[in-house]
Parts: structure tokens; sequence; C-alpha cells
């Protein structure tokens, strides 16, 4: 019997838990994007993407979950911590993330537009920074991606059909208007 071991230390383990918080803000309407923050192998915060929610563009999974940790430690020092996320990090978290001396940022999706862990830029290890952050990148990366894929696809699908509707009730109204 050669059962499988699960490796609850493991990047894929903390992954499929940024990967739950990512679903709940693809329910709750929001790009789904999750966080998770491990200590000595232990979760110590976990958020998703509350943008909409909170009407604040700062709101962001990394953000929240960083927000989140330094509560729980009490301090803002976030040494030794790993922080799970399932899209490259933006400027601004990966900004907070150096603030925040995390130890290690493992993500799912890479971003080559905004990311700034090595996708557009690399603001996790910048030279003239007096911190700089351990990257692993493309952890559980389909997954990650096909949440967003699959989120765009939907808010697309949803708009066209808005427009649908719209231009339907128009062309009722000139009719209307003409008998
Ligand atoms: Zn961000």
């Amino acid at each position: 019997m050669n059962e499988p071991v699960i490796d609850l230390h493991s990047d894929d383990y903390f992954m499929r838990e940024a990967l739950r918080q990512a679903a709940r803000a693809y329910e709750a309407g929001e790009v789904p994007v999750g966080a998770v923050i491990a200590r000595e192998g232990r979760i110590i915060a976990r958020a998703f993407n509350q943008v909409e929610r909170l009407k604040d563009a700062t709101a962001h999974a990394e953000m929240l979950a960083l927000t989140q940790a330094e509560e729980t430690i009490g301090d803002w020092r976030l040494t030794g911590c790993t922080l799970y996320v399932t899209k490259e990090p933006c400027p601004m978290c990966a900004g907070a993330m150096v603030h925040t001396r995390l130890a290690r940022v493992v993500f799912g999706a890479s971003d080559p537009k905004g990311g700034a862990a090595g996708g557009a830029m690399n603001l996790l290890q910048f030279p003239t920074l007096n911190h700089h952050c351990q990257i692993t990148g493309g952890v559980r990366e389909k997954e990650c991606c096909a949440l967003l894929k699959n989120f765009f696809a939907e808010q697309r699908a949803t708009e066209n059909q808005e427009k649908k509707i719209r231009n339907s009730s128009e062309n009722t109204e000139n009719v209307s208007e003409k008998s």
C-alpha cells in the first residue's frame, strides 16, 4: 500500500488553501484572488480580494492577509513567514511584502503585464531595497489561471447580455415612438 503522504508543509498544500480563498472571492463577484500566510507550517492569516465589497482599491487579498498576520503575531515584522497567493502580486502588494520583511512569496498564476514578482518587474528582489523575499512561482498554476479566466469570461458574457437587452429595449422604444 503506497498511499501518497499529504505533506502539510508543502507549497502545494498551502496554495490549495489560497485557492479556497480565491473561490470565496469568485462567489462574492470579486476578482478571484486568494492568499494565506504560513509560519512554521501553520496558517496565521487567510484572505480574499474584497475591492468591490469594501470599495477600497487597496483591499487586495495579500494586503488583507498581511494586516491579519501582523495582528496575529503582534508585530509588523513578518520574519520567517511565507505568503501564498493565487496570482502574482501587484506592485502595491509586493511593496508591502518587502516592508513587512516576509521571508518568501509563493504564487500561482504569473502576470506578465502587472506582476511585481518578476512578471513585469521584480520589486521583491529590488537591488537597492533593504529586504529581499524569496520567490517561487507557478504553484498550482493551472487552477489559479482557470479561476481567473472563468471569472473574466463570465463577466464579459454578462456584459454582452446586458448590452443586448439594452439595445433591444431601445429598439422597441423607437418602434413605439414611430407608431
Ligand atoms: Zn495587489
